[in-house]
């Protein structure tokens, strides 16, 4: 029996896509550190989780190997396709505008309009992939190899046990086992599920499935299909193979006292889509079931060791954002071993900033998915559940109500990456809830033309930008939780709003800094949405009061200038 400590600077157990991020950011930024990533399976292996949302890519981009994933030929996922809500009537929503993808040969750059795009990826070739790439950018790779047993002191990781009962030590320890949270559990580290959702999923594998639409070069569409116990996901892997699953509550699956399979191949038969999708399609045969109930760690960080990826938390898969926070959550814990390596800023700040931000990222998942599922009336089996989420969050289904659940916590993003939610930009996550709530989309900003900033009693803090394996700090303001950045966009907006301004004021403020940065028209119109959203997310925050003025101009809603991200279904998803 092999008795050497093997020593390595940092170790990784897990080469899913949170293991394969860290571990190749690492070696980017600081190639003289010894990484090692432990994999228990060998790669090729099948992987639930498979449609992915557009910050993926730049991920992939800084990683390096967007280039190969592209070259793989994966679906490109524009959108998604709905039958939820308050009707059964099919809706897009779309990542790019219109759902227009220009016809361009693939492989393609990460430019132009793929910038807007996603993946749909079959994890299988996916995840090899970016572990051949960690491998090939100087991390020491062993797969078939598991960790077993996490040594500890306190709150030290001393050293990890292998299947082989070998040993390897390092100086930072990253937990990227996914579920099993293996370093997570032994660090002796609560979760939490915040949310009365307990879902199971049963999927399977089918060949020669067809696409419900074909967009561009590529392009389609998942689809996501509520059925009113549950619902279906549709995701074309490739031109031969897709991912079909089902999701419904564990308490319905108790009840109907079928097998999993039994319950799957019903409800595939049953939907008007699907079972047209498939007429001439077989499953490959490999029906999986798994609980995915939503979790949340206590906490990310420890003295020498990160949680990263599933290992950190899990949002019900209905948002698609698991895969999101898995490399965003990876890329994040990288920067902050880069930082603490090179003594840029002190341990405890870098280990709080990741804890805070992240879990709050996982969590508003958690939420918006909560969300999603109380507005969906087509459930009408499910209305239990959803009655019981909407009265944990103490959520009438009201507008009002309903922004002010979602809207706990922030919609301002203190590291500068623009105002949203779970993932989804502010416009997109109006869009979805005026979608859901048949109200349309409703901004505080429109219809006002004084703006009065409200700084009473805020607090300075640090936010964060990460850029080329450096984190640059930078000020922010904190109040009852809630933070904003006193840089970019924001920090325009704080001085333009201070301390008070009328709305055709704020806009000649922007339109000199768009002359000075000289931008075109397409980029000073994205400008100033963004702007428009920025405002939007400072009044639901507070730091805003807007007013109206009879005698002056009011501020019009981005969705008056026709850009709407969701709207009826117009294509080829037909039952017909
Ligand atoms: C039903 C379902 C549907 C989903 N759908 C989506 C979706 O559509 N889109 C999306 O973005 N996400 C989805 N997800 C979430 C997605 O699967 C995960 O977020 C993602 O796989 C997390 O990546 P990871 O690298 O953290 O973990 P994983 O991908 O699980 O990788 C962890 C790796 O660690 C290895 N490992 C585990 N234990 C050990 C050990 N002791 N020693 C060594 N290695 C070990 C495993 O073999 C594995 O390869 C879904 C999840 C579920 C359950």
């Amino acid at each position: 029996m092999p008795d050497a400590v093997d020593q390595f600077d940092v170790a990784i157990i897990g080469g899913g896509p949170a293991g394969s991020t860290c571990g190749t950011l690492l070696k980017k930024y600081y190639p003289r550190l010894k990484v090692l990533i432990l994999e228990r399976e060998r790669f090729p292996r099948d992987h639930v989780g498979e449609s992915q949302l557009p910050l993926i890519g730049q991920v992939l981009h800084e990683m390096g190997c967007w280039d190969a994933v592209e070259r793989a030929g994966f679906p490109i996922k524009i959108g998604a396709t709905y039958r939820w809500g308050s009707t059964t009537n099919l809706w897009d929503f779309e990542f790019v505008p219109n759902g227009i993808l220009h016809p361009e040969p693939r492989p393609a750059k990460y430019a132009g309009q793929r910038k807007s795009t996603a993946f749909q990826v079959d994890r299988a070739i996916y995840d090899k992939i970016l572990l051949d790439h960690a491998e090939g950018g100087g991390c020491q790779v062993r797969q078939e190899t598991a960790v077993r047993r996490v040594n500890r002191e306190g709150d030290r990781v001393q050293s990890l046990v292998l299947d082989d009962g070998s040993e390897v030590t390092a100086r930072y320890y990253v937990d990227a086992s996914g579920h099993t949270g293996i370093l997570r559990r032994a660090m002796g580290v609560d979760v939490q599920s915040p949310t009365s959702l307990q879902n199971i999923a049963v999927w399977d594998y089918w060949q020669n499935a067809e696409w419900a639409v074909s967009i561009g070069v590529g392009g389609t569409r998942v689809q996501v299909l509520s059925q009113g116990y549950g619902w279906i996901w549709f995701i074309p892997l490739g031109p031969e193979r897709t991912s079909i699953g089902l999701i419904v509550p564990a308490e319905y699956y108790k009840q109907t006292g079928k097998r999993p399979g039994d319950l799957y191949r019903e409800a595939l038969q049953n939907d008007p889509i699907v079972s047209r999708l498939i007429q001439n399609a077989s499953p490959e045969g490999k029906l999986t079931t798994t609980k995915d109930w939503s979790f949340l760690a206590d906490r990310l960080a420890g003295e020498n060791w990160f949680l990263a990826g599933e290992s950190a938390g899990f949002a019900d898969p209905i948002l698609a954002a698991g895969m999101t926070l898995a490399h965003v959550g990876a890329r994040d814990v990288a920067y902050c071993i880069l930082a603490m390596e090179r003594r840029d800023y002190e341990p405890e700040w870098l280990r709080s900033w990741y804890d805070e931000g992240h879990r709050q990222k996982i969590g508003q998942h958690i939420r918006f998915a909560d969300f999603w599922y109380t507005a969906n009336g087509c459930f009408t089996d499910l209305q239990a559940v959803t009655r019981d989420i909407a009265r944990d969050a103490g959520f009438e289904m009201s507008v009002d109500e309903a922004w002010q659940w979602l809207g706990t916590g922030g919609f301002v993003d203190a590291d500068v990456v623009g105002a949203g939610l779970g993932g989804y930009s502010l416009r997109a996550v109006k869009d979805i809830s005026g979608n859901f709530l048949q109200s349309g989309a409703r901004y505080e900003a429109a219809g006002k033309n004084v703006f009065e900033l409200d700084m009473e009693g805020a607090e300075k803090a640090w936010g964060a930008k990460l850029e080329n394996g450096r984190i640059t700090r930078h000020r922010c303001y904190r109040r009852n939780g809630r933070i904003i950045p006193n840089t970019g966009l924001y920090g325009l907006l704080i001085k333009a709003t201070n301390p008070r301004a009328t709305g055709q004021e704020i806009w000649t403020r922007l339109a000199a800094v768009a002359a000075e940065a000289r931008m075109s028209p397409g980029e000073l119109q994205h400008f100033l949405n963004d702007a428009f959203d920025a405002i939007e997310a400072m009044i639901t925050d507070g730091w805003i009061r807007a007013f109206y003025d009879p005698s002056l101009p009011t501020l019009q809603a981005p969705d008056a200038l026709g850009e709407s991200v969701v709207h009826l279904n117009r294509d080829q998803v037909t039952t017909a």
